[in-house]
Order: C-alpha cells, then structure tokens, then sequence
C-alpha cells in the first residue's frame, strides 16, 4: 500500500463511480480531446480559482482551494457540478482533507459547493469516513494489479464520464 498522498483524489473519486473508470485513470489513460464535460472541468478550474484560496501540491494531489483562516486553521473547498451530494465527492475531499492534516495542515472542515446553487456541504473533520477511505486506497491498488474491468451502464456513463466514447462508441 503506498502513502496516502500517493493516491490521486479523482480515482479515490473514480472508485465510487465505475472501476473501469478508476482502472483507465490508474492507468493514466486519458481522453484528452475535450468532451462537453472535460471543457466543464476546465471551466470551473477557471472561473471558481483565485477568490482567495491556496492552491498546494501534496504527494501526487493539488489542492486548489485550501482556506487558511485566521487562527491558522485551514477549510478544503471543492467545487462540484451536480446539485446533491454523492460518495464520490465525499470521499475525494475527505482524502483531500486526510492528505492535508497528515502534511501538517491544521484542519477545521470541507466544504463541497454545487455549482448553479447555493447549496454547501460541510465534512467534518475528524474524518466520519476514515475506515472506508482507507478501503478505497485499497481498492486502487488491486486495480492496478488487474486486467480492465468490462463496461457496466450507469447513470455517470453519460453524466460526466470523459470515457463515454471510448466505452460505448460515438452515438452516445
Ligand atoms: S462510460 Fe460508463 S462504463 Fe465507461 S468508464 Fe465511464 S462510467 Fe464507466
């Protein structure tokens, strides 16, 4: 099992999702070409940057909006598209969340903002979650000792996933 930092926070997310998705990403197999929902990715690194977040580089993560507050603790934002929370974003912010406290960053909670409302989820911290976190670091690893898992449909296949050509063809 490598270090925790050592885990990307969008296959922790991945992992929740579809583990073929987890196992092209663990891979480093990338659409790079700019689907609706890759433009949107880059969209909110754009937009919802610089209001007065650190950006930190832990392990193989970036964090790009850590809050340090006054009396030196620190809130991880993360920015989401959907309206509702799901695990997938729970459990990438936690790692965030997990990773940074480990590094030293003293941290107070997550908050994870839905783009196009106003709705605001607040994590905890210490972590609720920490035992399954930790089963979801281990589920990386299996899969990056395995073949590539077959295709399973389902509802993120067409809300979100960069894979959907390259699993099920163009007419998606
Ligand atoms: S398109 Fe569907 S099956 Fe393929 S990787 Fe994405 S979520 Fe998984």
């Amino acid at each position: 099992m490598l270090s925790d930092e050592m885990y990307r926070g969008t296959d922790v997310s991945y992992v929740c999702i579809c583990l073929r998705r987890a196992w092209l990403s663990t891979h480093e197999i990338y659409i790079t070409d700019g689907t609706e929902f890759v433009k949107m990715g880059s969209y909110t690194n754009d937009v919802e940057r610089n209001y007065g977040y650190s950006q930190v580089s832990i392990g193989r993560n970036k964090i790009d909006y850590l809050q340090l507050l006054p009396d030196k603790k620190c809130i991880i934002h993360e920015f989401k598209r959907g309206r509702k929370v799901i695990d997938a974003d729970l459990f990438q912010i936690s790692h965030y969340m997990n990773i940074a406290s480990s590094s030293g960053y003293d941290i107070d909670h997550g908050e994870i903002h839905f783009l196009g409302s106003k709705k605001i989820k607040k994590v905890n911290f210490p972590l609720e979650n920490e035992n399954s976190l930790k089963e979801k670091y281990r589920m990386i690893d299996k899969l990056k000792q395995s073949t590539i898992p077959k295709m399973e449909r389902n509802y993120f296949c067409s809300h979100g996933c960069s894979y959907v050509e390259f699993c099920w063809g163009s007419n998606e």
